[in-house]
């Protein structure tokens, strides 16, 4: 960054700071806000800087203020190495109508430009409301910014898509994962039909994935065929009915019998599938 660009930024900088600390965040939030008479609802794929709080707590706190765009659009590591900007909006830019997201917030598409995982994370200390929550990406034992807290989203195959599933050559995603072999494997997988070929699969661990998207912006194919998600639509949980393992409703169902005389789910599914289906039939 030039210093002629840093002088641009730092009154705007130091404006939105001063102005929460003096006047109070709610009123310079109901300020800011007043100025958006029309707001756009977010697609629930709408992906968020890092740290940012639960989506419902993130409205209500960012004030829209563009700081961590700023912090993020002029970082060294957005630069190529002839000091050109990959792009000159950065990753994190500010929703306007047309991006089905809601208007003025902040929010990072990685198709376009992903998430560089900066070292030092400027864009979560850059806002002043705590709508980027710097405690979540804080090591608690050292008191510093550690980078692998970050959880933006997460990265999902579309194994129909994905050509290392139908037996090509292909590990340009597994190759731009910052986390290579933790967050990102590739898991051998011999080729049945052929009997001599392997799949080479990309498989994603979604408890080191930090959501960057370094992958989907490496994809081959026309449209990525992994791609980053929020979390809470990439993964499901189990419904509040669900019951883990045998339970005394359970048992009082089954009477006389017991607990292991009953052949489970995962019981057959350790059986090959033939086995299974063919279990009765006198096959
Ligand atoms: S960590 Fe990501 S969003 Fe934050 S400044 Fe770096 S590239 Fe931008
Ligand atoms: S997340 Fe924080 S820095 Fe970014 S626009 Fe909202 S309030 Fe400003
Ligand atoms: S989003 Fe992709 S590149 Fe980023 S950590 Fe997850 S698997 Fe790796």
């Amino acid at each position: 960054m030039g210093e002629k660009e840093k002088k641009k930024i730092t009154p705007r900088r130091r404006f939105f700071t001063d102005m929460a600390h003096h006047i109070g965040l709610g009123t310079m939030g109901v300020m800011l806000l007043g100025g958006y008479a029309t707001k756009a609802k977010s697609s629930p794929l709408t992906l968020r800087p890092p740290a940012a709080l639960p989506e419902d707590d993130f409205l209500k706190t960012c004030i829209k203020c563009g700081l961590c765009a700023e912090a993020c659009a002029n970082r060294p590591q957005n630069l190529t190495r002839d000091g050109k900007r990959k792009d000159p909006l950065g990753t994190l830019k500010m929703a306007k109508a047309s991006d089905n997201v809601t208007i003025g917030t902040p929010f990072f598409t990685p198709r376009d430009t992903p998430c560089y995982m900066c070292e030092d994370i400027p864009c979560v200390p850059a806002c002043p409301t705590g709508a980027l929550d710097i405690a979540k990406v804080t090591n608690p034992k050292t008191n510093e910014l550690d980078i692998r807290k970050m959880d933006m989203g997460v990265a999902v195959v579309d194994v129909h898509s994905c050509i290392a599933f139908w037996g090509l050559q292909c590990d340009a995603c597994y190759r731009a994962c910052p986390l290579l072999d933790e967050a990102i494997k590739l898991q051998y997988n011999r080729n049945s039909r052929t009997g001599k070929h392997a799949f080479l699969e990309p498989v994603v661990n979604p408890d080191v994935c930090t959501g960057c998207g370094l992958c989907e912006k490496a994809c081959v194919t026309e449209k990525a065929a992994i791609f980053v998600l929020p979390r809470e639509v990439a993964q499901g949980k189990p419904g509040d009915h669900y019951v883990k393992g045998w339970d005394k409703q359970d048992q009082q169902r089954a009477g006389d019998r017991k607990e292991e005389d009953i052949t489970t789910h995962d019981e057959r599914s350790k059986k090959k599938p033939l086995d299974y289906l063919n279990n009765g039939l006198g096959l």
